[in-house]
């Protein structure tokens, strides 16, 4: 979680939970050669999962540009000189950029170039690491509790999505109360002005930021001190009913994350679907794709429903190899290989 929040957020966000040791960033698992299914769709090794661009708050932008490293405050100097998605909420993908991006997310994501994030530095690493956004901040390719993990990431992300919309809203109404003026426009998002095809300074540009016009470095650097003077009450006042409606679901996600409770019937889920390898199967379902023997194909197709869990693991019996205990169901049904019936 960035530093920022540390003072600012309610004691949940202190809870123990379980480490992503899955997704190893550092040597990341979707590069080939790094993960031991074959034939799967890699991501690129310029780029990893930072085929993104994410929304940095104001205050995010002016801790970036007050401590940030010099990779991250070059970054956001390029993007505020060229007057793209540049408004005093923070800095956002153009138009253009997020319509690139929905087309091909789903079955492209990693894989292209001209998506990169701006703040990647040149060794691949995120140069803006202490200012990253919700999304960035919440994301992991695979998740150790399977579904139950990134559900209870989703959630993450909603509260501090949630939080950095009223953070910037504060902090503009903190500095100057005039950037707060919006035009009410429907957006079409598949109706383009010249600027927004060409990704350039949008006409309204200089209205939008006034007297600030220029000097948007210097009122995203009063955004953070708005912030970074800010403590946990006020905070709390600012989320106001937002916070509990979010944490209905924050907790609630956390709870099956950490405690889940097996269902008193399993079965294999209809939607898994199963590669033939030479010597195995791949396994592949919602939350990932796993190697699997022979054996453990039979054993899976065992759980019908027809029988309770004990019933199943009695009927199956001895199998070589295979120790089906509390902790491998678990992990089976959190990643919903078998589910509740
Ligand atoms: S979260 Fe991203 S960088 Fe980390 S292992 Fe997954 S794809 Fe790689
Ligand atoms: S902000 Fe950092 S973590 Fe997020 S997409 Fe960009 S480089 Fe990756």
């Amino acid at each position: 979680m960035p530093e920022i929040y540390q003072n600012l957020f309610p004691e949940f966000f202190y809870k123990e939970i379980k480490k992503e040791t899955i997704a190893t960033c550092d040597n990341c698992i979707m590069l080939e050669g790094n993960n031991p299914i074959k034939n799967m769709s890699f991501y690129l090794k310029e780029t990893k999962c930072c085929t993104f661009f994410p929304f940095i708050p104001n205050y995010m932008v002016g801790l970036i540009l007050k401590e940030g490293s010099e990779y991250g405050q070059a970054a956001v100097r390029k993007l505020i000189s060229e007057r793209v998605g540049i408004s005093p909420k923070g800095i956002s993908p153009g138009k253009k950029y997020q319509l690139d991006f929905e087309l091909s997310r789903e079955k492209g994501f990693g894989q292209n170039l001209s998506l990169k994030c701006p703040f990647l530095d040149s060794d691949v690493d995120c140069s803006i690491w202490e200012a990253r956004g919700a999304v960035c901040a919440t994301y992991f390719c695979r998740n150790v509790c399977g579904y139950d993990g990134e559900q209870f990431w989703h959630s993450v992300k909603n509260y501090l999505s949630a939080a950095e919309q009223k953070l910037a809203r504060y902090a503009i109404l903190e500095t100057d109360k005039n950037l707060a003026i919006t035009k009410n426009k429907p957006d079409n998002r598949f109706c383009f002005s010249a600027d927004e095809i060409d990704q350039t300074q949008s006409p309204d540009y200089e209205t939008i930021w006034g007297k600030w016009l220029g000097r948007e470095e210097i009122f995203f650097q009063y955004c953070y001190e708005k912030i970074e003077k800010l403590n946990a009450e006020s905070f709390e006042k600012l989320m106001g009913i937002e916070n509990d409606f979010l944490f209905v679901s924050l907790e609630k996600s956390y709870e099956e994350m950490m405690f889940p409770i097996l269902p008193d019937r399993l079965m294999l889920n209809p939607e898994a679907t199963f590669t033939r390898e030479s010597n195995s199967f791949i396994l592949n379902v919602y939350s990932g794709s796993f190697n699997i023997s022979d054996v453990f194909f039979e054993v899976l197709n065992c759980f019908t429903g027809e029988f309770n869990v004990a019933e199943t693991i009695s009927n199956i019996g001895e199998n070589p190899g295979i120790e089906i205990d509390e902790e491998l169901l678990v992990n089976l049904y959190q990643n919903r290989v078998l589910i509740g019936c």
